[in-house]
């Protein structure tokens, strides 16, 4: 089982895509790129709930 989320699902026109095998492990990689790609966009608890709910199980 995989998870997989793309950057466009909450941000527009970044064709980024993340999978990783658990979940947490995905949000570090949202994360990191979140605040290497995306500032000043800031990467909060909120936004981390947000990120959970569009992340899709193949
Ligand atoms: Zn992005």
């Amino acid at each position: 089982m995989a998870l997989t989320i793309r950057c466009s699902d909450f941000n527009n026109d970044c064709p980024a895509q993340f999978t990783a095998a658990d979940r947490d492990e995905l949000l570090r990689h949202v994360e990191l790129h979140t605040r290497e790609a995306h500032q000043p966009m800031e990467w909060t608890p909120e936004l981390a709930e947000v990120v959970k709910t569009k992340i899709q199980q193949n």
